[in-house]
């Protein structure tokens, strides 16, 4: 089916969670309603995440966007930006780690 394969396609642009590389994860369309004749454009859509091995409670991540490309752009960001910080902030532990 067309749109099953369109929503494989989106789902393979979203980069790995930073916590556990897998999980589940899956787009949520907010706000929809029935308007008579066709369902409305969704309000925001949300990238959702479950991870994968957390012990307890599943954790969920979700990113919330005005449509799906801009709830990828943000679950991209934040990827890249938690990843990055996580390496810089240990960088600089070490940094002055080895000045004392
Ligand atoms: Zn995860």
């Amino acid at each position: 089916m067309q749109a099953e394969e369109a929503k494989d396609d989106d789902l393979k642009r979203l980069l790995p969670c930073p916590f556990c590389g897998g999980g589940i994860t899956e787009f949520h369309d907010n706000g929809r309603v029935w308007a008579g004749m066709k369902y409305s454009d969704p309000i925001s859509v949300s990238v959702r995440h479950w991870c994968a091995e957390a012990p307890g409670p599943s954790r969920l991540i979700e990113r919330i966007g005005r449509n799906k490309e801009q709830a990828i752009e943000r679950w991209n960001m934040r990827s890249n930006v938690e990843l990055t910080g996580a390496g810089t902030a240990s960088v600089l532990n070490a940094k002055l780690g080895a000045e004392q």
